[in-house]
């Protein structure tokens, strides 16, 4: 399953302090964000995730999150589905509130656990969909502007609602 509970600052704090992680192994329809993406050309592939906890440079927990395994999602060229290897990598650095992340050296790489905490799941997913192409094809297609020109707008474009997801936390 994918991490849906929300983890304590104090708890994130300990982990990194003993360099706790965290694996899951979950279906794309496991995340309501990601079948979003894919519910057109099929949920049945699988990602094995981690949560890697050290304590960072300026004091603060740092997760190290990795994701692989693919996604089938629409080419935009010729409406099949095509799958796109996930490969996910990244530090971040959490703070327990906005005003911590001017502290940090790096604060695009920054994630704001708030007062409840951090749901280990979502940054995952935020990592993700960071992660994929906004206009994913098969590599060297052959079908050019077709689906651009014979399709409806909604239709040739299933990653028209990333942003507004991404948006979403
Ligand atoms: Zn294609």
């Amino acid at each position: 399953m994918i991490q849906r509970n929300v983890i304590a600052f104090r708890k994130l704090r300990e982990w990194a302090g003993r360099r706790h992680s965290v694996e899951t192994t979950f279906a794309v329809g496991d995340s309501a964000r990601l079948a979003d993406l894919c519910r057109s050309s099929g949920l049945a592939e699988r990602l094995h995730a981690s949560w890697s906890f050290e304590s960072g440079l300026e004091g603060f927990p740092l997760v190290r999150v990795r994701a692989a395994g693919a996604l089938k999602l629409k080419c935009q060229r010729c409406l099949a589905p095509v799958r796109l290897p996930v490969e996910v990598d990244s530090r971040l650095t959490i703070v327990a509130g906005e005003n911590e992340i001017r502290e940090v050296a790096s604060p695009y790489d920054t994630v704001v656990a708030g007062p409840g905490g951090l749901a280990l799941g979502t940054i995952l997913e935020d990592e993700i969909l960071t992660s994929l192409p906004l206009a994913p094809v098969h590599d060297g297609c052959t079908v050019s502007g077709e689906a651009e020109t014979h399709s409806s707008p909604g239709a040739s474009r299933p990653l028209a609602g990333l942003g507004a997801l991404l948006r979403q936390k």
